[in-house]
């Protein structure tokens, strides 16, 4: 296989059912925008026409050695080896990570995590990250060697053109010198809801104390419905038991970079905004004007959620 000058490294994550991860299509649009996409993905040899029709040029597939294996560090490093990368782009997901930082601290590599967005200047690649809770947009970059970046998901809207006819090899990845967790067994948890995940989600209606009720919270799964939203919630909802844990967006709780965030009755706390403030455009409802919700929002309407949401709602229906 020909390798380009400027190639860049794509770890595709893979679903437990053997398909590709939703973030394939960010990291190698993101990886189109800084030189050529060259992915690695453990599974079916099927997964190469899917990576090239997400712009990927050049795929390596590694067969899974037996039962379900997580890309691991071991698999960066083989297609390290072969490719030679500019930079090496990984979801921010709990596998990327694992292999990413695992990678990382083995080649001795410089790693960047959490980024949302990535560039080129006349030295490299240039990972972007948003921090503080999105007080504060901060650049990084390898001193020397491909940095090894994982993307936040859903932060990147690039996509790549589909590749007609990509370079495919397939690559052996010996046997880990050091133990490493098997993972024996994988079972779907069944999720009784058809509404979107809400990491990754394009459009997030999240909803705050000012619900008041878990009863009352319905009305936030009523506008997330209208819209084809996934639902979220502050820490205080959570605690007060409107909605689970799962759904808790901040600090301490899910990152999003949704296109669409609608905050009502959030009063936008720091720890609130650390994990929606990277949202491409930002809808906020509360009845208290001062609310700092408003300071970071797009949009907001100073009103109390329950006259608001049902008009909102009712204007969406009558749209469809
Ligand atoms: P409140 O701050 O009580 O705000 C409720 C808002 O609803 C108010 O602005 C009010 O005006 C409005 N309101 C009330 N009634 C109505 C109505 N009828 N119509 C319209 N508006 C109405 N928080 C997170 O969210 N995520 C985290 O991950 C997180 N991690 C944390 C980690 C640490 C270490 C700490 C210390 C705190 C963390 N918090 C987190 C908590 C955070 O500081 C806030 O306490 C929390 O976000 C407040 O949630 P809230 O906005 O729903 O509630």
């Amino acid at each position: 296989m020909t390798l380009a000058e400027d190639s860049i490294l794509v770890l595709l994550d893979t679903t437990p059912s053997g398909e590709l991860a939703a973030s394939a299509a960010e990291l190698l649009g993101a990886a189109a925008s800084v030189g050529t996409p060259v992915a690695v993905v453990v599974g079916d040899a099927n997964l190469a026409a899917d990576a090239a029709a997400l712009g990927a040029a050049s795929i390596f597939v590694v067969a899974p050695s037996e039962g379900p294996v997580a890309a691991n560090a071991d698999t960066i490093a083989a297609a390290a080896e072969r490719v030679s990368p500019d930079a090496i782009l990984v979801s921010h997901s709990a596998e990327g990570r694992e292999a990413a930082g695992r990678y990382a601290a083995r080649s001795r590599s410089a790693i960047a995590v959490d980024t949302v967005g990535v560039t080129r200047d006349a030295q490299g690649v240039v990972a972007h990250h948003s921090v503080y809770g999105g007080a504060y947009n901060a650049q990084s970059a390898a001193t020397w060697g491909a940095l090894v970046i994982t993307v936040r998901q859903g932060s990147v809207d690039a996509r790549a053109e589909a590749v007609a006819s990509p370079a495919v090899e397939t690559l052996e990845v010996g046997k880990p010198a050091r133990r490493l967790a098997r993972i024996t067994s994988v079972e779907e948890a069944m999720v009784a809801s058809s509404r979107p995940e809400l990491r990754g989600a394009a459009k997030v209606v999240s909803g705050g104390r000012g619900l008041g009720s878990q009863e009352k919270f319905v009305l936030v799964e009523q506008l997330a419905d209208a819209l084809g939203a996934a639902v979220g919630a502050s820490r205080a909802a959570v605690d007060a038991g409107y909605i689970p844990y799962a759904a808790q967006v901040g600090q301490t709780g899910v990152s999003v970079s949704p296109q669409l965030y609608v905050a009502l009755g959030i009063s936008g706390a720091i720890q609130h905004r650390a994990g929606m403030q990277t949202a491409k455009t930002i809808v906020a409802i509360n009845k208290d004007a001062d609310a700092p919700i408003f300071d970071v929002a797009d949009f907001g309407v100073v009103g109390d959620v329950f006259t608001v949401v049902p008009q909102l709602i009712n204007a969406l229906e009558a749209k469809k």
